[in-house]
């Protein structure tokens, strides 16, 4: 589904979300659900949310000014939202089409501290995808795991080093988080095996597909 770039929430970052904007402002803030609910409340707006009303407290849809061409959308190249009472049908289901809910705890700081690191490996190392270095270092973090199960730092080691091979292959440090989370969707609407014994790995069930 299109978004436009601006289309984020100014608290938390999350994207992708409903997002609800001020009442008659000219560049109004943007939040999703969650953090309109923090805003209002900390405003004592008379706040409540009844059913079949989608205001958050002051707050409306924030729904852009896009046009749709064909089955995808025109982005705005601005920065404008349909009036409360005139947006478009299209626009509307856009809107509604989009997650309500979803919410992360703070993927600025997530994503930021992943460019960091990013930033850091590539002026350290280089911007090569050093694919077999990074593997031979799995590796080897791997053994240290095996010695140390317990130690969380040998995980986490090997939790780096994958992220060294995914943006060293055109990964996106501010897009980790929607991946991660996009394939831990994926591995729960799949089928798994009964538990297999300790020392051996869960597998799920092949589609003909796979
Ligand atoms: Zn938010």
């Amino acid at each position: 589904m299109a978004i436009p770039t601006h289309y984020e929430c100014k608290d938390c970052g999350a994207r992708g979300v409903k997002l609800w904007r001020e009442y008659q402002i000219t560049r109004p803030t943007l939040l999703c659900r969650k953090c309109s609910e923090i805003e209002q409340k900390d405003n004592g707006s008379p706040f409540h949310i009844e059913e079949n009303n989608d205001q958050i407290g002051w707050r409306v849809p924030a729904i852009p000014d896009m046009v749709p061409v064909g089955k995808d959308w025109k982005l705005p190249d601005g920065y404008a939202f349909w009036g409360y009472t005139s947006v478009p049908v299209l626009n509307m289901q856009w809107w509604e089409g989009l997650d309500g809910d979803r919410y992360f705890k703070s993927p600025k700081l997530e994503s930021s501290l992943w460019s960091q690191i990013r930033n850091w490996s590539e002026a350290t190392f280089g911007s090569g995808k050093r694919t077999i270095g990074l593997i031979e270092h799995i590796r080897e973090e791997l053994k240290e795991v095996e010695e140390k199960p317990e130690d969380l730092i040998e995980w986490v080691d090997v939790i780096l080093l994958a992220f060294d091979g995914y943006w060293r292959n055109g990964g996106k440090p501010e897009e980790l988080m929607s991946v991660v989370e996009k394939k831990f969707k994926e591995n729960q609407n799949r089928k798994w095996l009964p538990p297999a014994p300790d020392d051996q790995p869960n597998f799920h069930v092949k589609t003909k597909k796979e």
